[in-house]
């Protein structure tokens, strides 16, 4: 099948080709998939994107006038495509449902860590032979309790790996998941969860029920010097009352990977350009915050297993193969 990749970065080059082996014929650009880059798929049954190729109506009623029958995702999160669009289209649209849930939370824990034990702040200082410990103080993460808000697959494996430090485990969820209820994982109401943890860290989809779940009036009600973490979506959180619980001093410090306006900036190399993004100016001007640009994926064992599904996905739909990975729409 001819299967045009968007967004193609050279690492998802090296592993789609390896997972492929010759059985689809991939054709890779950078170009990110919006409405005016739309016609380049005029020619492909497939069009296979990531997490800042936008599938909104308009590009899917584009789309839809070329042969592009099949959306494939090299991603969990679908909150870029609207479903409804595709089903009235009469497009398929598969996901990776599953791949490595340990590169996420691991990143979460990497996050915790540096925040917690300033390693960013040691990295500079040693770099200038400045051996001052002043400013760098952290705690031990053994006794303290961590708030997992979303106990799907990511959300489990934080939940494993914090007990394993020895912190309590509690978290919020629209369904609780029996094998965090077997961990010893307390679950309760989002607001209580965010008055007893000192450390949060957010796992739920970015659906309108979620979108700014974190906000003034939830800040607010946070336990007051919280380390707040998202490697989630960064709808999640209002990032302009996210600065103003960091001015206060209500939000102690937050681990981002992932950012509400990040579509444009995140994934390009902007070094060189005059990046007018005030609020994101804004939260990198914290010493306590730190911003990774949605890495959280991005490990050897995730590349190697989001490879292998996307191409699986496109065999299985050009034989007919139904699979866990389709999307439909909600409701
Ligand atoms: P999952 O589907 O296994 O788990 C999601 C959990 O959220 C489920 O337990 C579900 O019950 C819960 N949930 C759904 N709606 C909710 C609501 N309204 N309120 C409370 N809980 C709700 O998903 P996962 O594989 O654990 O991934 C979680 C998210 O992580 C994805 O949706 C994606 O946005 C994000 N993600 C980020 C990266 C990254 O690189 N930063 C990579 C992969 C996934």
């Amino acid at each position: 099948m001819d299967v045009l990749v968007y967004s193609a970065r050279p690492y998802d080059e090296a592993f789609l080709d390896s997972a492929n082996a010759g059985r689809h014929t991939l054709t890779f650009t950078r170009a990110s998939l919006d409405a005016q880059t739309a016609p380049l798929a005029r020619e492909f049954p497939a069009i296979c994107i990531f997490v800042d190729d936008k599938a909104t109506a308009e590009v899917i009623a584009r789309l839809a006038t070329g042969r592009t029958r099949l959306i494939t995702l090299r991603s969990t999160g679908f909150n870029n495509v609207d479903l409804a669009a595709a089903a009235r289209h009469g497009l398929d649209v598969r996901r990776v449902s599953r791949y490595s849930p340990y590169s996420v939370a691991e990143h979460a824990v990497a996050l915790i860590q540096t925040l917690n034990r300033k390693t960013h702040r040691a990295y500079n200082r040693t770099r200038e032979y400045n051996f001052l410990l002043d400013g760098l103080m952290g705690f031990d993460l053994h006794g303290k309790t961590v708030g997992i808000v979303g106990t799907g697959k990511i959300g489990e494996v934080l939940a494993r790996i914090m007990t394993g430090f020895g912190c309590q485990v509690i978290a919020y969820d629209i369904a609780e998941n029996p094998s965090c209820l077997a961990l010893g994982v307390q679950y309760l109401p989002l607001e209580e969860l965010l008055a007893q943890a000192d450390i949060v860290s957010l796992h739920v989809p970015l659906f309108p029920e979620t979108y700014h779940m974190i906000n003034r009036e939830t800040l607010a009600k946070t336990k007051r010097g919280q380390i707040i973490i998202n490697t989630s979506r960064g709808g999640l959180i209002d990032t302009m009352a996210l600065v103003e619980a960091l001015r206060s001093g209500q939000i102690g410090a937050a681990g981002l990977d992932v950012y509400e306006e990040e579509d444009g900036l995140y994934y390009r190399d902007l070094s060189s350009d005059l990046v007018r993004d005030e609020v994101f100016s804004l939260l990198i001007s914290f010493p306590n915050v730190i911003v990774t640009g949605h890495q959280a994926f991005f490990t050897r064992e995730a590349l190697q297993t989001i490879a292998a599904t996307t191409i699986q996905n496109i065999t299985d739909f050009e034989e007919g193969r139904a699979s866990e990975n389709v999307l439909r729409p909600q409701g």
